[in-house]
């Protein structure tokens, strides 16, 4: 489509972040606690951020979350930096509150959180997985007030159910527990797929795992973006409407199962790129 570069920069840390759940059995569940795995890494010369980040198929903010030497984005040859087993953020529980909260906080499923801090009761400190570090702090309430009065249709013209939610969710078909930075909304193969709200395309071809994806980048630094389409049929720079067709639904790139579906994703932008929302708390269309 000769827009690699624009998909590059608008689409990779996404990708990372889909990728970013540990891939582990249901029935193994406690295991040591993720930070009981922490690796150490004596930086070589020549080495930078992102090759090491790349060399332990993590994402840079995982590493400059854990390192603050590495917040400036230069690794300096010879110092030891922290490797965690995958990404995710260090979150100290604060004086008086539990995981749950912590939990809660991070939008983590409070039992995936509770198995990989190896099933602790009272953690001090957690390791909070898939969870991009970001030198804001999260805001818990702020994004979705605003996502709500900007996003204002259904992706679908039909009432839809959810097939797979968004988080971290036992993949169909296999027992792997894996990060899911979207809803898969059930509709037939060829149901036209419609802009939630007025916005410009900012990507508009094929992007591996999500196949046909449609990107349409909205005010307030609110992104929606609409994988696994048969047809496209929208250009990268032009503007689109709420409840404008931007393509067909289909069963291209990898969907999560074979049934089709809309793989549909909320982002909010943060200073390390793309934040996964989750579309069901932001779209009073997907409350029920
Ligand atoms: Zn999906």
């Amino acid at each position: 489509m000769g827009t690699g570069v624009v998909m590059a920069g608008a689409i990779a840390p996404a990708q990372a972040q889909v990728f970013a759940g540990p891939e582990r059995s249901r029935t193994q569940a406690c295991q040591a606690p993720a930070l009981a795995q922490v690796q150490r890494h004596t930086v070589a010369r020549g080495e930078t951020l992102e090759g090491i980040a790349r060399q332990y198929n993590l994402l840079p903010a995982t590493l400059m979350g854990f390192n603050p030497s590495l917040r400036g984005g230069r690794a300096t040859p010879g110092s030891q930096i922290l490797i965690p087993p995958f990404n995710g953020i260090r979150a100290e529980v604060p004086l008086g509150k539990t995981w749950r909260e912590v939990a809660k906080t991070y939008k983590v499923r409070p039992d995936v959180l509770f198995e990989i801090n190896g099933c602790q009761t009272a953690p001090k400190v957690v390791f909070v997985p898939g969870v991009n570090w970001s030198p804001i702090a999260p805001s818990t309430q702020a994004i979705p007030r605003v996502a709500s009065q900007i996003l204002t249709n259904s992706p679908l013209s039909q009432p839809t159910t959810v097939l797979l939610g968004y988080g971290y969710q036992v993949q169909p078909g296999t027992s792997q527990v894996a990060f899911h930075s979207g809803v898969d909304l059930a509709a037939a193969s060829d149901a036209p797929v419609q802009a939630v709200g007025n916005g410009t395309i900012a990507f508009a071809g094929t992007q591996g795992i999500y196949g046909n994806l449609v990107v349409i980048n909205h005010a307030e630094g609110l992104q929606t973006r609409y994988g696994q389409l048969g047809r496209i049929q929208v250009k990268v720079g032009q503007r689109v409407t709420a409840g404008q067709t931007l393509g067909l639904v289909g069963t291209s790139g990898r969907p999560s199962s074979a049934a089709p579906h809309l793989h549909f994703e909320v982002r909010s932008r943060s200073n390390l790129g793309w934040v996964a929302e989750n579309p069901s708390q932001v779209l009073s269309s997907l409350q029920n």
